[in-house]
């Protein structure tokens, strides 16, 4: 047994961010400045996307799409069963009402059957989750939304440096925004931290002014001009601003952001290899269209096939300092959500994927031996 503690996921942080941070500290700017601008001209590089706005974590993100496209009671927002709280409560926090579609099994991705089926005359946006970092069909679910006037808004919140039919996911090829999450166990982080891309220019002035209270400066958009001290607020916006400091280590992240990705596909390949030709395991499977850059290495276990129980195997594991996560309990299985009539019955393939899934650690840094461990580990118990 090995001293090392492994969780899922884990930030990778090096001296030069640590540089990068100490020369934001000692600027004149400790929110948001020059590095805030810099780190969204990076984004707009590296996805492809005319536009970028940072902001103080994902689920800010997601609020701030929900709002700039101004959705709200009587409507409707569709995304996957099997996602982070925040890809749903995004919609309740407009007051809009979201609404979930089930997986299909093989991808964890959104069932695009079932999400038809799921679309109503109040459905006005679709979230679609890149599930571990794989994007979803962007091209099927813009026909689906184009047929119903519908808005995307991509939750990348998996899937930053990932890539959908050889373009990066953040370009808005196929959809109104996406929205991207700095979080420590996420690719590449900013401690707390968020982003939105769209190529739409009325959205990206929205974000901006939402961003920071709803306060606008641009003359052209003011009712009067009292001086130069003037704004005005147009909209009801928040303080979810991103500091400096912040941006500081995004930029240094962003640069090793091809790297992480690189490690983190070699890991979940060697991880498949090690796992290879025992049919009581099973892998995501990535598609044609796809190059993930994998945020989660989601194993699936038949448990139907051994002894152990799951709640077993994770305390057996947790003894062997392998400390797992399940990602994630579905959605509507939450008492909330449940309270607002969700019924889990009606997402059979989110609950199968909850009974069996569990995140292995993938994280750069970790080495073969410390993978061969972790394989070997759960093999043995899960007999
Ligand atoms: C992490 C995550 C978010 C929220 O991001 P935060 O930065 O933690 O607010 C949203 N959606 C998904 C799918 C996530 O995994």
């Amino acid at each position: 047994m090995t001293s090392k503690i492994y969780t899922y996921g884990h930030q990778n942080i090096r001296w030069s961010d640590v540089i990068s941070v100490a020369r934001a500290l000692v600027s004149p700017w400790l929110t948001q400045g020059p590095r805030v601008a810099e780190l969204e001209q990076a984004i707009c590089q590296y996805t492809g996307a005319k536009y970028a706005v940072v902001v103080a974590n994902g689920t800010a993100s997601l609020h701030l799409a929900m709002q700039a496209l101004e959705l709200g009671p009587g409507q409707e927002v569709i995304t996957s069963a099997m996602t982070f709280l925040a890809s749903s409560n995004c919609a309740l926090y407009v007051g809009a009402k979201p609404q979930f579609c089930d997986i299909d099994p093989a991808t964890s991705l959104m069932d695009l059957e079932d999400l038809q089926k799921k679309i109503t005359p109040q459905t006005k946006a679709i979230i679609p989750v890149h599930f571990a970092g794989q994007s979803c069909d962007m091209a099927k679910i813009a026909e689906i939304a184009k047929a119903h006037k519908l808005f995307i808004v991509e939750d990348a919140a998996h899937a930053i440096g990932s890539e959908y039919r050889g373009e990066k996911v953040g370009n808005c090829r196929y959809s109104d925004m996406t929205i991207f999450s700095f979080h420590p166990v996420k690719t590449i982080t900013t401690g707390e931290g968020g982003a939105i891309t769209t190529n739409q220019k009325e959205l990206y002035e929205k974000l901006l002014a939402l961003r920071s209270h709803g306060i606008m400066r641009d003359p052209n958009i003011l009712t009067k001009n009292d001086g130069p001290w003037y704004y005005e607020m147009h909209y009801l916006g928040f303080n979810y601003r991103l500091t400096d400091i912040q941006a500081a280590l995004g930029l240094s992240q962003l640069k090793k952001l091809d790297s992480f990705v690189k490690s983190r596909r070699e890991m979940v390949l060697f991880y498949q290899d090690l796992f290879r030709g025992q049919d009581r395991f099973r892998f995501i499977e990535e598609q044609e269209y796809s190059k993930a850059a994998f945020h989660l290495c989601p194993l699936f276990i038949d448990f139907q096939k051994i002894k152990i129980t799951k709640r077993e195997l994770f305390e057996q594991l947790k003894a062997r300092h392998i400390l797992l996560q399940v990602h994630y309990i579905p959605v509507p299985c939450q008492p909330y959500y449940q309270k607002l009539g969700q019924e889990p019955k009606n997402f059979p393939n989110a609950l199968a994927h909850y009974e069996s899934e569990l995140s292995l650690p993938l994280y750069p840094g970790l080495k073969d031996r410390d993978l061969r461990y972790i394989a070997k580990t759960i093999q043995d118990l899960a007999r």
